[in-house]
């Protein structure tokens, strides 16, 4: 890998270090639920026309579109140095999933800052990633700072949905926006996890499982509930979903996680069983459940409808399973699923979108690492998968390289996997000035 480009910085980033709390605290402040409807989400068109206020300020031009109304994804272009180089794509997404106030500590959309974090809903997923694009490029916008190559700025709707009204919508109706872009970076990855003192591994997501939700259905013979029934469509569909549900598909290593064990086995010094890696991997704590779901194929039954009455045996029962496949594992998935649902099981897909992967290397990737290493002496990044779905999908349509690289150091005993989605969503208002200083680093010379 070539050596890091060490330039001085021009200015320690003081304006964009000390205004990145409070641009994430005021975009927590707009709800941006999505529910997954458009009738009952709201916020992302509020939430793009405030960060395109944040640009103007900084005389960065951006553009708006909507897909539905209301639904708001935002673009700008920050030129390179050298307009002919490819461009660089950061996009992240402005909306999120829905909280229950009554079950956190705060309120979920209050980003208030207590503790040194920052608390709400988006704290880490994702609008962490895009306080820190926006103090960034406001920081560069004000000092002169122009990068190498152009960036395209994203910020988009409807992600947490799947994306159809966000990342998809604007691949899908505004191509040419994005038509030189080689690369993208996004979420989830360049966090660490902290193995001692003096080392740290940083994750960077090279690689997304494909996202199959299905809807499963079993037709029968309907009738009174009291009568003798040998068709009855309730008892196969449970049958069927029960043998999804207990399935555990085969271990698959597929390149980035064998790369992530072997990290694993020499930052631990433990030498991991690669028949069963699941039993070490234990080690990483909370992050676990995430990174063992990129072992494999997955299939968790979600929702059930069946029936409307107790004596009544109704002719059809239906079921939704949430599935996932590794990367050249799809056709393999579907053969496995449908000798698990036997005969006269039926399975449309609800959404059903391509897993996603690159390798861990080139020019690009070397810039993350050095990046991190001139932030944290004992970083080691490493590739891994996600076992979740981001817009990276979409934008992979269009032959970008697609990493999740949002960097943040984070405190050795926060349990972070368990934020995304979860209660009491926060991040370290230091973790964020660090993210700053390795993007800036990155996009300096990305
Ligand atoms: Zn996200």
């Amino acid at each position: 890998m070539s050596e890091p480009t060490a330039q001085p910085l021009v200015e320690p980033l003081v304006q964009a270090q000390a205004e990145v709390a409070e641009l994430l605290s005021d975009l927590i402040r707009i709800d941006t639920t999505n529910t997954g409807s458009t009738a009952t989400s709201a916020g992302e068109r509020k939430a793009a026309e405030w960060v395109a206020a944040k640009l103007d300020e900084v005389g960065i031009p951006s553009q708006i579109f909507e897909s539905e109304t209301g639904r708001a994804s935002l673009v700008a272009r920050i030129p390179g140095q050298d307009r002919s180089k490819p461009a660089l794509l950061v996009h992240g997404h402005l909306d999120v999933v829905p909280a229950d106030p009554a079950e956190w500590s705060v309120h979920p959309f209050s980003g208030e800052e207590r503790d040194g974090y920052i608390w709400g809903r988006g704290a880490v997923d994702m609008k962490d990633m895009d306080a820190m694009v926006l103090a960034l490029v406001r920081d560069w916008a004000r000092t002169g700072v122009q990068p190498p190559r152009d960036i395209v700025l994203a910020f988009l709707a409807d992600e947490e949905a799947g994306g159809a009204l966000g990342a998809h919508f604007m691949v899908d109706e505004h191509p040419d926006l994005f038509a030189d872009c080689s690369e993208a970076i996004s979420e989830v990855g360049g966090f660490s996890i902290t193995v001692h003192d003096d080392l740290r591994l940083y994750l960077v997501q090279t690689a997304e499982k494909g996202m199959g939700w299905m809807r499963l259905t079993v037709g029968g013979k309907p009738g009174h509930g009291s009568f003798v029934h040998d068709d009855n469509a309730v008892t196969r569909l449970a049958e069927a979903v029960a043998r999804i549900g207990n399935h555990k598909f085969p271990l698959t290593l597929t390149p980035p996680m064998r790369e992530f064990i072997a990290a694993v086995e020499d930052a631990y010094g433990i030498e991991i069983d690669a028949a069963e890696p699941e039993v070490a991997l234990a080690r990483l704590g909370g992050l676990s459940r995430m990174i063992g779901a990129a072992l494999r194929n997955t299939a968790n039954p979600t929702m059930l409808e069946a029936g409307y009455k107790a004596n009544v045996v109704p002719g059809t029962a239906s079921a939704t399973v949430d599935g996932r496949f590794l990367y050249g594992q799809e056709e393999e998935f579907e053969r496995q699923l449908d000798s698990l649902m036997g005969e006269g099981v039926r399975r449309e897909w609800l959404v059903h979108n391509p897993a996603v992967e690159t390798t861990f290397d080139g020019p690009l990737v070397d810039q993350m690492v050095a990046a991190l290493k001139a932030e944290d002496d004992g970083a080691r990044p490493v590739p891994f998968t996600m076992s979740g779905g981001t817009d990276a999908k979409s934008f992979q349509r269009l032959g970008m390289r697609c990493f999740g690289f949002s960097p943040l150091r984070l405190p050795p005993d926060l349990d972070f996997a368990a934020l995304f989605h979860g209660i009491d969503e926060r991040v370290p208002v230091e973790s964020l000035k660090f993210g700053i200083r390795v993007l800036d680093r990155f996009l300096r010379n990305a």
